[in-house]
């Protein structure tokens, strides 16, 4: 395993469609890399998650994980390490909250983004096995901004544009409120 540069706003890889991968090409030692080092690098970035076109391939692949007091994003619910290939996003309902989200690939920078707040995830995991979750509220909007990745979208795409701020004027203005709406938001809709 190793932790990879992750490439950031300005990188035409964050723009493209990442292509599905065959349950062949799953099996593969350089997918299984790929996956091994999505995770730590992840995890050594505390990220909530991170798809493979932001260490710069464009394979349908995503992980997705937060822990107990994440540094980033300490209002998340925790949940446990997801490796989804070729996910798929069905929403359920229409409850839409506009979240202020990070993203890895836009540092210093934090946007409010609609997200639906109850998903029904298909993907396949690291085995190959179909998988089928729904997940809902802010952990629902980790997953979708995770597939936006994988269809060449960012935070900056999906926000009003005097909705995106830095991350220090978050840090300021926004967090207070942000956080507490966050704990409203974990409390009606779960995890
Ligand atoms: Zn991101």
């Amino acid at each position: 395993m190793s932790v990879r540069e992750i490439v950031t706003l300005g990188d035409p890889v964050l723009r493209e469609r990442a292509r599905e991968v065959s349950t062949d090409e799953l099996r593969s030692p350089e997918v299984q890399q790929l996956i091994d080092d999505l995770i730590e690098t992840k995890r050594a970035a505390n990220g909530a998650g991170l798809a493979a076109n932001q260490v710069g391939e464009t394979l349908r692949v995503a992980v997705a994980e937060v822990e107990e007091g994440n540094p980033r994003y300490p209002y998340k619910p925790a949940f446990p390490l997801t490796v989804m290939v070729n996910p798929v996003i069905e929403p359920e309902g229409d409850e839409v909250e506009l979240i202020t989200e990070g993203c890895l690939s836009v540092p210093g920078t934090r946007a409010e983004v609609p997200r639906n707040m109850a998903v029904t995830v298909r993907y396949l995991d690291r085995e190959g096995n179909e998988q089928v979750e729904q997940r809902r509220g802010l952990t629902a909007g980790t997953f979708q901004h995770e597939v936006d990745h994988l269809d060449g979208l960012l935070i900056v795409d999906r926000a009003e544009p005097e909705a995106v701020t830095s991350w220090e004027h978050y840090e300021r203005e926004g967090k207070d409120g942000f956080e507490a709406r966050a704990r409203e938001i974990v409390a009606r809709y779960g995890s």
